[in-house]
């Protein structure tokens, strides 16, 4: 399960690891109310749906989880991970499932589905102000998405920052190095991992400040 900031390299980092291992890894596909980006492709990036028939996947206990970010709803159907895992692998393993999750996510799944087994990865900006800067760089977001991401950011950093939140640590400054170690932590030949950066106080919290205010 990989979780990070938006705007951190989640989707570029794990775009590497589907084109390296085709056949051993499938990304589950969640669900969200949010409108599609220029280059995203519906069921391969989202299910997108509108709000009532995400509010009626939660009534049929469709969810593994599901959250609010941004103003949008996100969640993880069973089916979205079974759809990866009854694909076999040229040994005739199962495909392992991806998961791209915020926190509120990584929380729940600890909760619920412990059985599930995730290894739990977050990918850290370089620093909180790198990220602000990739994710305007972007171009795909309003000013006050990038408030409510930004906002969310550093609420995700808080929590990384909590003991035993995850497995391993993925600072994405320079590409090449961190996806190197991202491939080799889910391929279980490595353990170690980076260091947070270190907290921007003042910066993390005018931003999770202005997320309070605004939404
Ligand atoms: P996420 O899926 O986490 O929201 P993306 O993969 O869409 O993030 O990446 C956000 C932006 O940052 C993209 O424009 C991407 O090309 C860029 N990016 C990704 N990794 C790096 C990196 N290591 N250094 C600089 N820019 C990066
Ligand atoms: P984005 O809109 O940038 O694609 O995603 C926003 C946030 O939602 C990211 O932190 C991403 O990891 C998270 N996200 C995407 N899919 C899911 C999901 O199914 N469940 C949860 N809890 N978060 C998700």
């Amino acid at each position: 399960m990989l979780c990070g900031p938006s705007g951190v390299g989640k989707s570029t980092l794990l775009k590497r690891l589907f084109n390296q291992y085709p056949e051993e890894y499938g990304f589950s596909v969640s669900h969200t109310t949010r409108a599609p980006r220029p280059g995203e492709t519906p069921g391969e990036s989202y299910h997108y749906v509108t709000r009532e028939a995400f509010e009626k996947l939660i009534e049929q206990g469709a969810f593994l989880e599901h959250a609010k970010f941004g103003g949008n709803r996100y969640g993880t159907t069973a089916k979205a991970v079974e759809e990866v895992s009854k694909l076999t692998t040229k040994e005739g393993k199962r495909r392992r499932a991806v998961l791209d999750i915020d926190a509120q996510g990584v929380r729940l799944i600890k909760q619920n589905h412990a059985y599930l087994n995730p290894i739990f990865i977050f990918i850290s900006p370089p620093s909180f102000s790198a990220l602000r800067e990739r994710l305007s760089g972007r171009g795909t977001e309003t000013p006050d998405s990038i408030r409510r991401r930004i906002g969310m950011a550093a609420e995700e950093l808080a929590f990384a920052r909590t003991p035993g939140s995850f497995d391993a640590v993925v600072v994405n400054d320079n590409l090449d190095r961190a996806y190197e170690l991202l491939r080799a932590l889910i391929r279980g030949e490595r353990t170690s991992s980076d260091e947070l950066p270190p907290e921007e106080k003042e910066a993390e919290s005018a931003a999770r400040k202005a997320l309070e205010e605004g939404s």
